[in-house]
Formats: C-alpha cells, structure tokens, sequence
C-alpha cells in the first residue's frame, strides 16, 4: 500500500460528507420546486440555509485543507483517479476559501431580492423596476471575479465555475464566426418556398396520455426508472441525488406536444449522463458530469439529434400514434418530422428552433460581457438586447418582458453561465460524429428502438469519468478532436439545407 493511502481514505471520509450534505440540499431543492407546499418556503428557506453553511465549514476547515495540502505533496500517480479527484476538491475549496464570507452572504441576499424585483419587472414588463437591481448584483459579481482571481478578465473567473478551463477570449474567437454562419442560414431558411404545418402539434393533447409517452420515451432511451423518477415542474430540471437516485421533471402544455416530449428527452439526456457515472465515483469529487457545456451535449444530443431525427421517429412514431390516434392517426410521418423541426426566429430562447438556438445565446453572452465590464450600463440593457434581436434573428421584442426580462439567470446572479447552452450544442455534434464512426448502422439502430450502442459509447467514452478530465481533454479523448464550431454548422446546413430544399 502506498504511505499515502491512509491520509487518501481520510480524505475520502472528509469529501464523502461534504458531497452527502450538498445531496441532502440538492433533495430539498428537487422538493421545492415539485411537491412543496407553499406556504413552506420561510422553513425551507432555513434549512437549506443551515446545510449550506455546514457544508462551506467542512470545505473550507483546517482539517481539509491539511489533508489536501499533504496529498498535493504526496507522490500520487499524476494521471490517476486519486489525483483528479484532489484537483477537483482543490478548486471547490479555493472558490470558497476565496470569497469572503461577507460576500457570499450579500450575494444571497441580493440574488433574493433581485429574483423577486425581476418576477415583478417582468410581470409588469418594466425593466426600470429590475434595472438597480441588476447593478447591484453586477457590482457583487466584480468583486467575486476579483475575490476568485483572474488575468485580466473578470468574467473568465465566473466562467470557469461552469466551464472548467475555458475562456472569455476562447469563446469570443469561436463564437463570432458561428454567429455569422447562422445568421446567414436563418435567412436562408426564412427565404425557403417551403411551408411547414406546425398546427398538427398544436391540437388538444390530454396530459395523461403524454405523460405515458414521455415515461416511455425517455424509459426507451435508457433512462432507468429504478434509480429515477418523473414529475411536473414550472422550469423543468434533472437533479442528481446521487449515482442510484436521479430525479427528471418536465411539463405538460394541452396544446402543444413538442414541450412535454423534447422537454423529456431533454432532461433524461442529462440523467442519462447523471446514471452512467462510475460507481466507484460516488460521494467522491468526481461525482458530477465535467462541467456545464458537457453536460448540455448530453442533453441537446438526445432532445435534438437523436430526438428531431427522422430515424428515432420511424421507432417513435407508431407510438405517439397509438397515444395519439385522434390527433395523429392521419398525419404522415415526413409532416410529422417537419413540424418538430421548424425553423421559425422567434423573442423565447427556450422555444427556440435549433438553427437559431445559438443566437439567443449569443446575445446574452454578448451583453454580459459587456455589462460585467461596464461597457453597458444595466439601464441601456433593453436598447441593446432589442437591437441585437433585430440584427441576429430579424425579430424585436414588444416589450421587456419578452425579451431582456425573460430569463431568471441575471437576477440569481448566474453570469457566464448562458455560453454553456452554446458550447453544449457544439460538443454535442462532435460527439455524435465520433459515435458514427465507431457504429455505422446508428441511423439503423435508431430506427430499430435500439439505443443502447449509442448510449453505451457515450458511457464509455463521457459518462463514466464524471469529471475525472477537464471538459477540453474529455472532449478531446471522447471525440478526437478539440472543440469547435465547424461540426455542429455543417450539421445545421445539412439537416435544415434538406427540410427546406435550400443549396
Ligand atoms: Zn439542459
């Protein structure tokens, strides 16, 4: 046994109960946004409050930072598991040994009020009500960039909690060009003599029966339902309780089917990623997938070139139709497949087509990094938003609540967080590109309802290592390749060039 193998289980010990007390928060939340009564929000205010605070006192005490200093010294094989699984517990601990206690808490505090100043702002659609808000809460970010520590470049600090190891300057590079390219498709699919009949997704679709098509749907893809669950949420999310216990929500809309299936499909990619960790990673700092970007590949993979494909459908389709006999009986598969993928701009990002899905994301990117460096001041914001809207995707908000207002993020303080949304759908391509060459009867697979020689490359290569690699080198040995944006392009041209007969 190696002299460092008693402090290591010692250390297994520690970060085991740091993980179980972020867990238990992570249950309290699921239940928060599913089941709770309302009038429970004060207590369960307290007592995520309470499991924070015992969390960020294991994390941050002497007796972590002694047994990971003394295993930095330690002679720990450089590529092994051990290794990782202390880089990981070093950045946790680093960020929150970093940020003054003070800090973090008028970063809740603000990001409460905050919250509460944006529902009202957008239910009134009056940005002025949420505008010193959201300059306060700019202010509190600066100084977490600063607290962190950075070159330079604040919002790389904030960046690198959601996406280890990239960058401001790596993102602006391959984001510009993508913006261009997609720019130009969406004009070209706008000026398309095609027409699609997007009605047929629109009739009365009773819930029950939806339900019972997402649970098999997502059941059908490999999500396992003995170590999952389920149920309704207002902002649909997957949440992870641990490797055996990894919880899906979705909603249902009566009369329109694409949100509940792809929703499904959706938050089941991310649980799929969630379920396939290695066991042994369990209660360990590796425990999670590798970062965000990563994460979304998972989900946008199964929701979208899985999901939107016409070979899934030629498995799906027969059973949507016998769900939906009424609804669907007549309607051939083709116009089926047309209408779940419809290019269409519109001011919602979590309605968009997958052709102008980047763009929402780019604008945010965009005027975060703008209004972090105070090159935008938080009152010049809607201008800004409502011109880029017009300039990427041809469409201006009638008022702010349908566009700079939309999302909660800002409000909770979540900045460099949207570029994620973005990254995740490049990676997702690289990655199906990667699977295609190991199983060249995929599309044959699909179509057969055979998912698990996709599922299991993404295991092998993705799922497994949870965030053993830094999301570059997990890229990297999953795909081949570093990232990039010309994949997902050529698959935009390919796929949209098709359904809308454009060269
Ligand atoms: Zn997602």
């Amino acid at each position: 046994m190696p002299e460092w193998s008693q402090k290591f289980q010692e250390f297994r010990r520690e970060t085991g109960l740091i993980n179980d007390l972020g867990r238990a928060t992570a249950l309290l939340f699921w239940d928060q946004d599913t089941y709770m009564p309302d009038g429970a929000a004060a207590g369960r205010g307290q007592q995520l409050a309470t499991l924070e605070t015992l969390r960020h006192e294991r994390l941050t005490s002497d007796a972590t930072e002694e047994l990971l200093t003394d295993l930095e010294s330690a002679q720990l094989p450089p590529d092994g598991v051990e290794a990782a699984m202390v880089r990981e517990a070093r950045r946790a601990v680093d960020r929150a040994v970093k940020l003054p206690g003070r800090l973090v808490e008028e970063l809740a505090k603000r990001s409460s009020s905050a919250r509460h100043a944006w529902a009202k702002a957008r239910a009134a659609a009056d940005f002025s009500l949420f505008a010193p808000e959201l300059d306060a809460m700019l202010a509190l970010k600066r100084e977490e960039a600063d607290a962190v520590g950075h070159h330079g470049q604040r919002y790389d600090a904030l960046l690198d909690e959601f996406e280890p190891g990239a960058t401001t300057a790596q993102l602006t590079a391959l984001f510009a060009p993508m913006r261009a390219e997609q720019v130009v498709l969406l004009e070209q699919l706008a000026a398309s003599e095609v027409t699609v009949n997007a009605e047929i997704l629109e009739r009365e679709y009773p819930e029950e029966a939806q339900k019972r098509l997402a649970e098999e749907l997502a059941a059908s893809v490999g999500y396992d339902f003995n170590r999952g669950r389920l149920d309704t949420a207002l902002h649909p999310f997957a949440e992870s309780i641990g490797v055996d216990d990894v919880r899906i929500t979705t909603r249902y809309d009566r009369n329109f089917l694409s949100t509940a299936l792809f929703g499904t499909l959706h938050e089941a990619g991310h649980a799929l990623y969630e379920q396939g960790i290695d066991r042994a990673f369990d209660r360990s700092p590796l425990g999670h997938g590798a970062s965000l970007g990563m994460h979304e590949s998972q989900s946008r993979l199964w929701e979208n070139l899985v999901g939107r494909g016409l070979p899934f459908w030629r498995y799906a389709y027969p059973r949507a139709q016998a769900a939906f006999p009424a609804q669907l009986g007549s309607v051939p598969l083709e116009e089926f497949h047309a209408a779940i993928n419809r290019v269409s701009p519109s001011l919602i990002r979590v309605e968009a087509d997958e052709v102008s899905y980047n763009l929402h994301v780019l604008v945010r990117f965009e005027l975060e990094l703008a209004l972090l460096d105070g090159d935008l001041s938080a009152n010049d914001l809607p201008g800004a938003w409502n011109e880029r809207y017009q300039q990427y995707l041809g469409v201006t908000p009638p008022d702010d609540a349908c566009g700079c207002l939309q999302d909660i993020h800002w409000s909770v303080g979540l900045i460099g967080y949207f570029p994620t949304y973005a990254l995740g759908n490049l990676m997702s391509v690289q990655l199906l590109n990667a699977a295609r060459e190991r199983l060249p009867d995929l599309d044959q697979q699909l179509a057969a309802g055979e998912f698990a020689p996709l599922l299991g490359f993404l295991r092998d290569t993705v799922h497994r290592h949870g965030s053993r690699y830094l999301p570059g080198e997990l890229l990297q040995r999953a795909s081949g390749a570093p990232l990039s944006a010309a994949p997902y392009l050529a698959y935009l041209r390919d796929k949209f060039g098709a359904l809308y007969r454009i060269e």
